[in-house]
C-alpha cells in the first residue's frame, strides 16, 4: 500500500510514510473486509459512513504539516482509522464524531492499539472544541458546504485547516493556513478533487 499507492503518488513525509506502514488498517474495519483493507479505495463502515482511501489518509495527513509537538483537532472520527494515524504524528489529538455508536467503536479501536494521546467526543464538529483551542492544525474528514468560520477561529496563527468543500456529490480538498489574527486572512491551496460523505451540523449540511 505505502509503496505502490503513496510514495508513487508522490507522498513524500517520511513521518507519515512510517506512520501508514505501522498503522494495522485492517483493524478498522470488519472481519469480513479486513482482506480488503489495504486496497485503494474507501470501505464501509457502520451507519453508512466510510473509511476514507489511504492515499486520501495520507494526503490530508501531509497537509496538516506536522513535527510530532503539535496539539490537533479532528472532525468525523469515523473508526479512529485517520485518528490513529494523526496520534502517531502529533502529541494530542482530540476527535469529534457525531455518531456516538462510531464514537465508541474508535475509541474501543484506539484502545486496542494503546493510543492514549486521544481525547474523543460525541457531538457536531462544525462547532469545533472551543475550551481546548487553539490548534497547530485541524483536519475534516467529512465534505463540508463552506468553510467554517469557527474552525478557522479555533487555528493558532500559522495553523492549517485541512478540509473538503464543495456539493454533496464532489468536493474540493483544501488546505487553508491561518495567516493572522484577522480569521479572513487565509492562503488557500487545492489539493485536487475528493467526494465524502456529508459533514452534518449547524455550519455543514442539513441531516435531511
Ligand atoms: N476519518 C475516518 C476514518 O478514518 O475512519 C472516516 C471519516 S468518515 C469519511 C466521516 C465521519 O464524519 C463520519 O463518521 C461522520 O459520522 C462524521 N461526521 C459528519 N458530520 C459530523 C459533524 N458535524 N461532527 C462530527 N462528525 C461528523
Amino acid at each position: 500500500m505505502v509503496d505502490a499507492q503513496l510514495r508513487a503518488r508522490g507522498i513524500e513525509d517520511r513521518r507519515v510514510l512510517t506512520a501508514m506502514e505501522k498503522v494495522p488498517r485492517h483493524l478498522f474495519v470488519d472481519e469480513v473486509l479486513a482482506e480488503q483493507a489495504y486496497n485503494d479505495n474507501p470501505l464501509p463502515i457502520d451507519r453508512q459512513q466510510t473509511i476514507s482511501q489511504p492515499y486520501i489518509v495520507a494526503l490530508m495527513s501531509e497537509a496538516m504539516e506536522l513535527t510530532g509537538k503539535e496539539k490537533v483537532l479532528e472532525i468525523g472520527s469515523g473508526s479512529g482509522y485517520q485518528t490513529a494515524i494523526l496520534a502517531e504524528l502529533a502529541e494530542r489529538v482530540f476527535s469529534i464524531e457525531r455518531i456516538a455508536a462510531l464514537a465508541t467503536r474508535a475509541r474501543k479501536n484506539l484502545d486496542s492499539l494503546c493510543y492514549y494521546n486521544v481525547a474523543i467526543r460525541v457531538g457536531d464538529g462544525t462547532y469545533g472544541w472551543r475550551e481546548e483551542s487553539p490548534f497547530a492544525a485541524i483536519m475534516v474528514t467529512a465534505g463540508s458546504p463552506q468553510i467554517p468560520k469557527l474552525l478557522i477561529e479555533q487555528l493558532e496563527i500559522g495553523g492549517r485547516l485541512v478540509i473538503p468543500v464543495g456539493d454533496r456529490s464532489s468536493q474540493a480538498l483544501l488546505k487553508l493556513t491561518r495567516l493572522s489574527e484577522n480569521p479572513n486572512d487565509l492562503k488557500q491551496e487545492g489539493l485536487g478533487g475528493c467526494r465524502f460523505v456529508d459533514l452534518i451540523g449547524e455550519h455543514g449540511w442539513d441531516n435531511s
